[in-house]
C-alpha cells in the first residue's frame, strides 16, 4: 500500500498517528530552513513539514522536490498552532511532520502550474496537456460531477426496471440529419461500417426484442460542421420504452431530472413543477425559438391589428406583403444611449431584421427611431397589449413572420445577457411538444425529417401526406433548459405501411429504403409493440450544472473547436500499409 491516508481526510483526531502519505507535490517553499509542502491526491490537500533536528534526511529530500513531482510521505500527523491553521483547507488544523519522504517520480518543469487555478491558461495548451489540466480542482470537480449525474441516471433507471444494454459502435449509416462517420472495412474491400449518429435503430430493435425499458450512456458520433459548441463525439442518456404514449416518457424524464437536480447540484432551483409545456408554435410565437429560456420574460407580442391603418411605410409594406409586426418590451430601458439602441438594430439586422423600429418611453415623451410614425391612438393600444409603462423600451419588427419570430427571439437573448436577466442558478425545464414532421429543405428541393424519420406522425395528420405535409405534427418533443435543447425524442413509428409513408414523403424509394434499413421494416413485420423514447444530452446538462461555458470543459478528452484532438493529434496520416489493407487510396 502506498498510502495509509488520502490527504483530504486528516483532521484533529489523527493527531499523533503515523500515517504514509502519497501524491504530488501542489506547492513548496523553504522557511528559515523548514520544508513546507502542501501535498494532493485526488481527495485534498495537506501540508507536509521538515524536521531538520529529528528527521534530517526526509527533510533533505523534501528541499529538492519541485512541483508536480510524485512523491510518498511518512510522518506524524500533529496539530499547527493555533495561529498558523488555515481555515481555507479542509485539513487546515493539522501538519504531517516529515520521517520519511521517498520520490516516487520527479516531473520536467510544467508548462502551466496545477495549484495555480486563476491563472487563466490558453486553452490550446490546456488541451495539449490535458492529463495536466484535469489535475486543475476545478477539472476534478467536473470529473465527479459527471460520474455523479451518471451514476444518479442509472441507479434511478435501475430502480425502474430498465436495462442497459450496449449497441454497436461499428454499424450502420442511422441519419440524425448530419453526416456519418465512416470506417471503412479490411475484409470488404469498398465496403463501410457507420458509427452510429445515436443508437436510434437499435433502441427501437430492442423494443421489438422484447426488452420494454432500455437505457444506455450511448457515444453519439456526427461528423457536423464545427459551428458552437459541438463536439463530433457526444454523451447522451439514451432511453427507449415500449407500451408507452408521450406522456409516460415525458413524467419518468421530468421525474428523473427533478431528482436527480437537488441530489448532484444542491445550489440550483428548477423553475417550475411541473415544468411548462408548450407546443413548438407557442414558444416560436412566444419567444422566437423552440428552445426558450424561460427564466426571464420579454415575450413576444403581435401588433399587427394594432396598425392596420398605420401610415408608417415600414409597416404599410409589411403588411401588404403578408408579413407581420411583432415586438417585444423591455422594461426600465428608456435609459438606454443612443448607442446602445444603434447596437440593438446592429444585432437585429445580424439576425436578418431589415430594420428595427424603436419606442423609448420617456418621461419627458416618446423617442426613438418610431416616435414620428406611431401616433397616439396607436402607441395607447400598443401600452395595452405589451403592458408597457413610462419608463419602458418597445422594440418591433415588421417582416414575415418567421423572420419577425426569429430576430426577437436573438433579441430577446441578446438583452438577456446584456441586462443580466436570467438567475444562473436556475434550471428552467420545460416541454415543447407538437413538433412539425417535415422541414422543407429549400437547397435540395426535398422534405427533410424534423426529428428523425422514425417518429410517428399524429395519426389525425395521415391523410395531409398527400395534400399538405408542412403542415403534419409530429409525437416529437424535445426537453429544454435555460435556452438550450438538452433532450430529443418521440413516439415511433411501428407500423410498416406508416413508415413506409414517411419513407416515401422523404424521397427514400422503397429500394432505398429496403438497402438501408430493411431490417428495421422486416423488424416491424415481426410484432413490434408500440414504443417511444427521448434521449437527453449529458454534456451540455453537466456544463449546466457546472456553471461552466463550454461543454469541452466537462468532457475528460475534448475535441477542439476545430474537431482535433491536439493532445495525441488526431486525425492525423496513417501507414501505406494501412491504407493499402483497407483498400483506400488518398486522393491528393
Ligand atoms: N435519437 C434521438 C436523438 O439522438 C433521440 C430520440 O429520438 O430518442 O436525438
Amino acid at each position: 500500500m502506498y498510502k495509509t491516508h488520502t490527504c483530504g481526510e486528516l483532521r484533529p483526531e489523527h493527531e499523533n498517528q503515523i500515517v504514509t502519505l502519497a501524491g504530488w507535490v501542489h506547492h513548496y517553499r523553504l522557511l528559515g530552513g523548514i520544508a513546507f509542502i502542501v501535498l494532493r491526491d485526488r481527495f485534498g490537500l495537506v501540508q507536509v513539514v521538515s524536521d531538520p533536528q529529528r528527521y534530517p534526511q526526509a527533510a533533505q529530500e523534501m528541499e529538492n522536490v519541485r512541483a508536480e513531482w510524485v512523491i510518498q510521505v511518512k510522518g506524524r500527523v500533529r496539530l499547527r498552532p493555533p495561529d498558523q491553521v488555515n481555515p481555507r483547507m479542509a485539513t487546515g488544523a493539522v501538519e504531517v511532520e516529515a520521517h520519511e519522504v521517498k520520490v516516487l517520480n520527479p516531473a520536467k518543469p510544467l508548462p502551466f502550474l496545477v495549484s495555480r487555478e486563476d491563472e487563466t491558461v490558453d486553452e490550446a495548451v490546456r488541451l495539449k496537456y490535458r492529463y495536466l489540466d484535469l489535475r486543475r480542482q476545478r477539472m476534478q470537480r467536473n470529473l465527479e460531477l459527471r460520474h455523479r449525474v451518471i451514476k444518479f441516471m442509472r441507479d434511478y433507471l435501475d430502480a425502474r426496471g430498465f436495462l442497459e444494454i450496449e449497441t454497436p459502435i461499428l454499424f450502420k449509416a442511422t441519419p440524425e440529419g448530419a453526416r456519418d462517420y465512416l470506417v471503412p472495412s479490411r475484409l470488404y474491400p469498398g465496403q463501410f461500417y457507420a458509427l452510429p449518429q445515436s443508437p436510434q435503430q437499435l433502441k427501437q430493435l430492442l423494443m421489438v426484442a422484447g426488452v420494454e425499458r432500455y437505457f444506455q450512456i450511448a457515444r453519439c458520433f456526427r461528423d457536423e460542421d464545427q459551428r458552437g459548441d459541438r463536439q463530433p463525439e457526444f454523451t447522451q442518456l439514451d432511453i427507449e420504452m415500449a407500451f408507452v404514449e408521450r406522456d409516460d416518457v415525458l413524467h419518468l424524464v421530468e421525474d428523473l431530472f427533478t431528482a436527480l437536480i437537488p441530489a448532484v447540484a444542491p445550489h440550483k432551483r428548477l423553475l417550475a413543477s411541473p415544468w411548462p409545456r408548450l407546443t413548438y408554435a407557442e414558444a416560436i410565437e412566444r419567444y422566437g425559438s423552440d428552445k426558450p429560456d424561460l427564466r426571464f420574460g420579454l415575450e413576444l407580442w403581435e401588433a399587427t391589428d394594432l396598425f392596420a391603418q398605420s401610415t408608417f411605410r415600414v409597416f404599410q409594406d409589411a403588411i401588404q406583403q403578408g408579413g407581420v409586426i411583432k415586438g417585444i418590451c423591455v422594461p426600465g430601458a428608456a435609459t438606454f444611449t443612443r448607442k446602445e439602441l444603434d447596437q440593438l438594430t446592429e444585432e437585429a439586422q445580424r439576425l436578418g431584421a431589415r430594420g428595427l423600429v424603436s419606442l423609448v418611453l420617456a418621461p419627458d415623451g416618446t423617442k426613438g427611431s418610431g416616435a414620428k410614425f406611431v401616433q397616439e391612438s396607436e402607441l395607447q393600444a400598443l401600452r395595452a397589449r405589451s403592458g408597457a409603462q413610462q419608463g419602458d423600451l418597445l422594440l418591433l419588427v415588421a417582416d414575415q413572420r418567421p423572420i419577425a419570430n426569429k430576430v426577437l427571439g436573438g433579441l430577446r437573448l441578446f438583452l438577456r445577457d446584456r441586462l443580466k436577466l436570467a438567475d444562473p442558478q436556475v434550471m428552467a425545464f420545460a416541454w415543447i411538444t407538437d413538433f412539425p414532421m417535415f422541414e422543407w429543405n429549400e437547397e435540395e428541393q426535398k422534405w427533410d425529417a424534423a426529428h428523425h424519420p422514425f417518429t410517428m406522425p399524429r395519426l389525425e395528420d395521415l391523410e395531409k401526406f398527400e395534400t399538405d405535409p408542412a403542415s403534419i405534427l409530429s409525437e416529437a418533443y424535445d426537453m429544454v433548459c435555460n435556452g438550450y435543447e438538452l433532450a430529443s425524442g418521440s413516439i415511433r413509428i411501428h407500423r410498416r405501411e406508416i413508415q413506409s409513408k414517411v419513407f416515401s414523403l422523404l424521397g427514400i424509394d422503397e429500394e432505398t429504403a429496403r438497402r438501408k434499413f430493411g431490417h428495421m421494416l422486416e423488424a416491424f413485420e415481426y410484432g413490434a409493440p408500440p414504443h417511444g423514447g427521448i434521449a437527453p444530452g449529458i454534456d451540455r446538462l453537466v456544463m449546466l450544472l457546472a456553471d461552466e461555458p463550454s461543454i469541452r470543459e466537462v468532457i475528460a478528452f475534448p475535441k477542439n473547436s476545430a474537431a482535433r484532438d491536439v493532445m495525441a493529434d488526431a486525425p492525423s496520416p496513417v501507414e501505406p500499409r494501412q491504407l493499402q489493407e483497407l483498400h483506400i487510396r488518398i486522393v491528393e
